[in-house]
């Protein structure tokens, strides 16, 4: 099973529009340093899935033909805004599973083009894409809003965005299901007020804790984030890694 970080930011991104923070400064010299809109690639037994369909170049990125389906956590715009030229396109019909959001985003239910929205995912469901099990985990987000439990040949991998910490009964569930490796919404720096919508790095790491993978990766990461590493030197406890753009983890027996 292998993951592979497409988007690593927040809405925003990184650089983020006019700001010129040290984050936002550097991302503009350094490609390397960019985040865009929060996605995944999962790739298994040959098989791509996409989650989440941020990215603005989804079509370039992956030609038509070159992926099996889209999981989508929430209809945010940021994590579907991907989806609304290649729906135009003139391909097979592209299966995309999501929470049964009866809103979606503006009129992607209206025109769905070549995208396929008929099966939807409610808390615990779980499905089998060939040898690829899928259980849909609710989160705390101000959208109905799904992580994905991934289990692949006895590897696991949680995508968890976007959230701000996790329902108990999410917790429970990982608690007992022993991933190998968390993917986690960390959209700022500790805060003394909490976001209901986002964890922030203190909420993401006490996740680290409580679920005890054997490693957790950091998404949906915002500029501000970013600079406040930059600034204060702050390092995450062993077993906590920022991912970035581009970055492919493989989970191998
Ligand atoms: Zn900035
Ligand atoms: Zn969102
Ligand atoms: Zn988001």
């Amino acid at each position: 099973m292998r993951l592979i970080f497409t988007g690593t930011g927040n809405a925003a991104g990184v650089p983020a529009y006019g700001c010129h923070c040290v984050a936002c400064v550097r991302a503009t010299q350094q490609t390397d340093r960019r985040r865009g809109p929060c996605s995944a690639a999962l790739v298994v037994g040959g098989e791509t899935t996409l989650i989440d369909a941020g990215n603005l170049q989804l079509g370039e990125r992956f030609p038509a033909g070159s992926f099996s389906r889209v999981l989508l956590t929430h209809y945010h715009m940021d994590h579907v805004q991907g989806l609304f030229p290649i729906r135009w396109g003139v391909a097979k019909s592209i299966p995309v599973f999501g929470p049964a959001d009866e809103k979606g985003c503006d009129d992607l239910f209206k025109h769905p083009g070549i995208l396929d929205f008929s099966e939807t995912f409610a808390a615990f469901d779980q499905r089998q894409f060939s040898e690829l099990s899928v259980t849909a985990l609710p989160l705390n987000h101000s959208k109905l809003c799904l992580g994905y439990a991934f289990e692949y040949k006895g590897k696991k991998l949680a995508y968890l965005t976007d959230t701000a910490g996790l329902p108990e009964q999410t917790m429970h569930f990982l608690q007992r299901w022993k991933a190998d490796v968390v993917v986690v919404d960390c959209s700022s720096p500790p805060k003394e007020i909490k976001s209901k919508n986002h964890n922030d790095l203190s909420m993401a790491i006490d996740i680290h804790y409580r679920v005890a993978p054997k490693i957790t990766y950091l998404t949906h990461i915002s500029h501000q984030l970013d600079e406040w590493f930059e600034k204060t030197g702050t390092k995450c406890p062993e077993g906590v890694v920022v991912a970035y753009d581009g970055l492919r983890i493989e989970l191998t027996k």
